[in-house]
């Protein structure tokens, strides 16, 4: 368990206009930031005498930090211990426009706008593909709050034109007490390329969704969360843990909002739902308090691990230092402080997956049944059969009536019979012992129990035991040779003779990248592209004469047509995969314009407003006309990258095809191999010295190249067929090039 306060960053935003009087001092450890406010004015605004006000915080950011720096000090140590298992919130504060979106998920024009969303997508993503011996699972949910209701912005069935329109999120409590939502969906997204997809699916549809008059931008909480399962091969542990990123609605008070309506409702309900949020924050850092009010409104009761419970939490106070704003950035800075004072009891999130464990456990008592059967040379289930007792019992008797002290009960390596006996020997005790008692109907007791015969049945025990051990033993010695023969067929078995090694030698691995370059595009021939990358595998071991017979038999081979067919296909998919590709950033970049354009109109509109040259409910049809467009370009961006989805499926199905067919010819050669050899060695002793006439051309070629007794295909190098790779690697790159968060790359 980690006990930590919560970890409280201040981030200035950068401003033309006239500043405040403020002064950012950085330490290595802590920073701090002081407004100096002139008496006369600190009267009016912030209705008390002092002058100087100074808050402490783990680092301020001015004006001029950059968001890699914002991501390097704040958002990646949380992602770490993420990853570590431990879950994580970072969540920004301050009033509308000072810079928590921005800080959050980044702006759109600029790549390296990109804010702590995508960096710590990216940053997650990449220690997945550099670690392999782990297996990640990722999850993504994105919930907006806005009114005290739940929205889920990521519902793939869902065309949002209004907020109301998305599916409703609600709140359940288990009866540990433990938070779940209902009905926001849970999105796996396998890579990076899908997580940010998911990121601008719920960016979009809460620009769709918002109006003038909710601006629900501003008005409402958001929560993208990144679910994390990791396990590590083979075992059964798993760990578990969320990161929360979290854009708060605007701390601005209710009497600065001062209009009436609806706006007035929302701004209630911002408020309310951040006063409840102060409240729980006040409640977590006075000492002794004993109830926490999380459950008085919803963003706190989501929110109830990240505040005071099993989480590493960050907050980031948005801060703008205008002259006008002095009073909100004080508050800001006032509620951080108070922020800091919670702890948290972050705890490892690991725990052993019951299925996983179970599926372990029954393949481990099927393999060891069938090594036991091996050994045994028998068939065995889990129950004696009737016949088995009866002997068992007969054997018990004999056992028991023979004067001999010496004698054995030998029952093999069977557990089941030796715990069937030791229990029909315990009856029989007993048995014995009421009789002795004057309990039994017979009067002669079956078996006294005195101190030498219970001395002789632990011997008999013991000897018993030191059987088992020695059996066991034996066991393990032929199971380990079991596992040697298995390991030696499928080193055989994984080498893969399609590609037959090129005879010159001298062209290695200088010339390899070259080549292989060159290779690329062509799908005529389908060895071309192997011969070379053979020159770069490690010695040849293969005669010249087993390549000579492994070229005329690729020649010959009918799944040769087949082969070449399957390539010609992936190479046009890939063509096709990379258009649609484009075609999908194009979309993209255009949605990102029309989400500018739509910002730019409604700021417009909302000064019109002010101005009083238009009223709220009066319908702007620029803006209708740019939110038709987000929307058909959103249809046309959910066909097209659907399109691109079944593509890739067919890609990897066919490279599947590939790889059986790869496999078959490889069994192929090795029978033929072998057979050609055999009837070649049975003919030679037939005719020795005889013509050769009816010897086949490959014949002749096996004649020379017929392998010694001990040459097994394992000698034949490992080559795979890298080129289909390369080129989905390839691909992925480009397109993901493009793409950067939210954002394009200019
Ligand atoms: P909030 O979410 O707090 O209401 P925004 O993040 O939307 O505020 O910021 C308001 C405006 O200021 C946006 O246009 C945003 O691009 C810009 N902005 C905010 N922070 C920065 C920054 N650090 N650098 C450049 N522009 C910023
Ligand atoms: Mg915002």
């Amino acid at each position: 368990m980690v006990k930590q306060t919560i970890q409280i960053f201040a981030r200035l935003k950068p401003t033309k206009k006239q500043t405040a009087e403020y002064f950012v001092d950085c330490e290595e450890q802590s920073g701090s930031l002081e407004f100096v406010v002139p008496r006369d004015l600190a009267d009016g605004v912030i209705n008390n005498k002092r002058e100087n006000y100074k808050f402490r915080f783990q680092k301020v950011f001015d004006q001029t930090a950059s968001q890699e720096e914002i991501f390097e000090a704040i958002a990646k140590p949380v992602a770490d211990n993420v990853l570590a298992g431990y879950n994580g919130t970072i969540f920004a504060y301050g009033q509308t426009g000072s810079g928590k979106t921005f800080t959050i998920t980044g702006g759109a024009e600029n790549y390296n706008d990109r804010g702590i969303i995508p960096r710590t997508l990216s940053y997650l993503y990449q220690h997945f593909s550099k670690d392999s011996s782990m297996i990640y699972t990722t999850h993504i949910s994105y919930l907006e709050i806005y009114n005290e209701t739940g929205y889920d912005l990521l519902n793939p069935q869902h065309e949002a034109s209004r907020l109301e329109d998305l599916p409703k999120v609600t709140i359940m409590e288990d009866p540990d007490q433990n938070i779940h939502l209902k009905n926001l969906s849970l999105q796996q997204s396998t890579n990076e390329e899908e997580a940010l997809d998911l990121l601008f699916l719920g960016d979009t549809n809460r620009m769709i969704a918002e109006t003038p008059m909710n601006q629900a931008s501003t008005r409402s909480h958001c929560i993208f969360t990144i679910h994390l399962c990791s396990k590590e091969l083979g075992s059964a542990m798993v760990r578990c843990s969320k990161l929360h990123l979290v854009d708060l609605a605007g701390s601005e008070r209710v009497g600065k909002t001062g209009v009436g309506g609806q706006i007035l409702t929302e701004a209630k309900y911002i408020n309310l739902s951040l006063h409840y949020l102060e409240q729980v924050i006040i409640a977590l850092s006075e000492k002794n308090r004993s109830h926490i009010p999380y459950r008085n409104s919803m963003m706190t009761s989501v929110l109830r691990d990240s505040l005071g419970g099993n989480c590493m939490t960050t907050m980031i106070a948005a801060v703008s230092v205008e002259k006008r704003n002095t009073g909100e950035s004080i508050s800001t800075c006032r509620f951080a402080q108070r922020v800091a004072l919670i702890k948290n009891d972050a705890l490892l999130n690991e725990e052993l997956d019951p299925a996983l464990l179970i599926v372990r456990l029954k393949k481990e008592i099927q393999s060891l049944k069938e090594e036991l059967a091996l050994v045994t040379g028998e068939q065995r289930s889990d129950k004696l059969t009737q016949e088995e007792i009866q002997q068992l019992e007969e054997q018990i008797d004999v056992y028991l009536e023979d004067p001999d002290s010496e004698v054995t009960l030998n029952l093999g390596p069977d557990m089941r019979k030796i715990h069937f006996c030791f229990s029909l020997l315990k009856v029989r005790v007993r048995e014995g012992s009421c009789a002795q008692n004057g309990m039994s109907k017979d009067s002669t007791p079956l078996m006294s129990v005195s101190d030498e015969e219970q001395r002789k049945s632990y011997a008999e025990v013991q000897k018993l035991r030191d059987m088992l051990t020695h059996r066991d033993n034996e066991i393990s010695v032929l199971v380990n040779l079991l596992k040697k023969e298995k390991k030696k067929f499928q080193d055989v078995t994984s080498q893969l003779p399609l590609l037959y090694p090129s005879t010159n030698q001298s062209s290695m691995s200088a010339t390899t990248k070259q080549m292989e370059e060159s290779a690329k595009y062509n799908p005529s021939n389908i060895y071309t592209h192997a011969e070379q990358l053979m020159t770069r595998k490690r010695v040849l071991e293969l005669s010249v004469s087993q390549q000579e017979a492994f070229e005329v038999f690729l020649r010959d081979h009918e799944d040769r047509l087949s082969i070449e067919n399957n390539r010609a296909v992936l190479q046009q998919r890939f063509v096709e995969a990379k258009t649609l590709g484009d075609q999908v950033n194009q979309i993209r970049i255009r949605v990102n314009e029309l989400k500018t354009n739509l910002k730019i109109r409604r700021k417009q509109m909302a000064a019109q407003g002010l101005a009083g040259h238009l009223t709220a409910s009066e319908s702007d049809s620029v803006e209708e006309r740019i939110l038709n467009q987000i929307e058909d370009e959103k249809k046309n961006y959910k066909i097209k990258s659907g399109c691109l989805k079944g593509l890739k499926t067919e890609i990897e199905h066919l490279q599947l095809l590939h790889e059986k067919l790869k496999v078959k010819l490889q069994m192929d050669f090795e029978n033929w191999w072998t057979q050609e050899g055999a009837r070649l060695k049975c003919h030679s002793a037939e005719n020795t010295g005889s013509s050769q006439s009816h010897v086949s051309p490959l014949s002749c070629i096996l004649t020379r190249a017929l392998p010694p007794a001990e040459c097994s295909f394992s000698s034949i190098p490992l080559t795979g067929d890298k080129q289909t790779d390369d080129d989905i690697e390839a691909f992925i790159r480009d397109r993901h090039n493009l793409l950067n968060g939210t954002g394009v790359a200019k």
